[in-house]
């Protein structure tokens, strides 16, 4: 570490540097990963970075920088190595208390949000909140709307009430500590959640970044379902009449998902993310 900040550097040299490092260790996106890691440590946006990328780097940021990749070489997704990430427009925070957001979700709470006019007022219940991210997207996209918020752990919810004061939006979302709709009251005209739903079996074949992310927030059970098959055989007591229920499934979950579906009281479908993969249900009660 003292060999590589001994010498001034500028930005292009280190992050050739950090690529062959993360390159050798493997890890995901040796470049991209180098250079989100380099602006953070300078406090600047990656395209200012970017754009400056003969400037010099001082010894205090440089071992900063070196702190960061081999954080990384270990395995540590970004948005943990930085304590933050974007989501929907929302700056957040980010740590091994819940799960990263990712781009899939944003879709999802994208979808959610084209049910609703703007300007509605919708009663939305999120479960399995993690960070608060699409229980905040939501309440910032409906200002009239009335959010309620609720994930098992303690930890995941106190993290989601920074990001909700850190977002300013701690007025709009309701946090509750319920196991799914245990300590849930009242009905709703969208149920969304991203629960876990890793079969257990898979959960040691993740990526090594995936791997530092909560357990609970992953572990679908035996089939991945377990807690997917609790939301729809539940959801109805919650649902207003033509409410919708929005979620995120794992990879060839969705044949299974919609099984647990009821026809006669249940239409919807299902809907593809960016990479084509079968990735979210949308149902609504008849
Ligand atoms: N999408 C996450 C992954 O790729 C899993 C999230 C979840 O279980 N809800 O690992």
């Amino acid at each position: 570490m003292n060999k590589k900040t001994a010498q001034l550097s500028s930005r292009m040299d280190l992050l050739k540097q950090a690529e062959k490092e993360l390159t050798q260790a493997a890890t995901p996106q040796p470049r991209a990963e180098a250079e989100f890691l380099l602006a953070a440590a300078l406090g600047l946006t990656r395209t200012r970075m970017l754009a400056f990328g003969s400037d010099m780097v001082g010894a205090e940021e440089q071992a900063r920088f070196w702190s960061f990749i081999e954080q990384k070489k270990q395995g540590r997704p970004v948005a943990y190595i930085t304590g933050e990430t974007d989501f929907c427009g929302l700056t957040l925070h980010c740590d091994e208390r819940a799960l990263t957001p990712r781009p899939e979700t944003e879709e999802l709470v994208q979808s959610a949000s084209r049910l609703f006019e703007r300007g509605a007022n919708p009663d939305i219940l999120d479960l399995c909140t993690g960070t608060g991210c699409i229980a905040l997207a939501l309440a910032a996209r409906f200002p009239c709307g009335k959010v309620t918020a609720v994930d098992i752990s303690a930890q995941a919810l106190a993290l989601a009430a920074e990001n909700a004061r850190l977002t300013k939006l701690q007025e709009r979302v309701q946090f509750l500590q319920s196991d799914l709709f245990e300590n849930v009251q009242g009905t709703f005209d969208l149920i969304i959640s991203n629960p876990p739903y890793i079969p257990t079996g898979q959960l040691s074949a993740l990526a090594p970044e995936v791997q530092r992310e909560p357990c609970l927030a992953l572990d679908g059970g035996d089939d991945g379902l377990s807690l997917i098959r609790r939301i729809v055989s539940l959801a109805p007591d919650y649902l207003n009449p033509r409410g919708t229920l929005a979620m995120e499934i794992g990879a060839e979950e969705a044949s299974a998902v919609c099984a647990l579906f009821d026809s006669a009281r249940w239409e919807g479908g299902v809907k593809k993310d960016f990479s084509g993969i079968d990735r979210f249900v949308f149902a609504r009660l008849k």
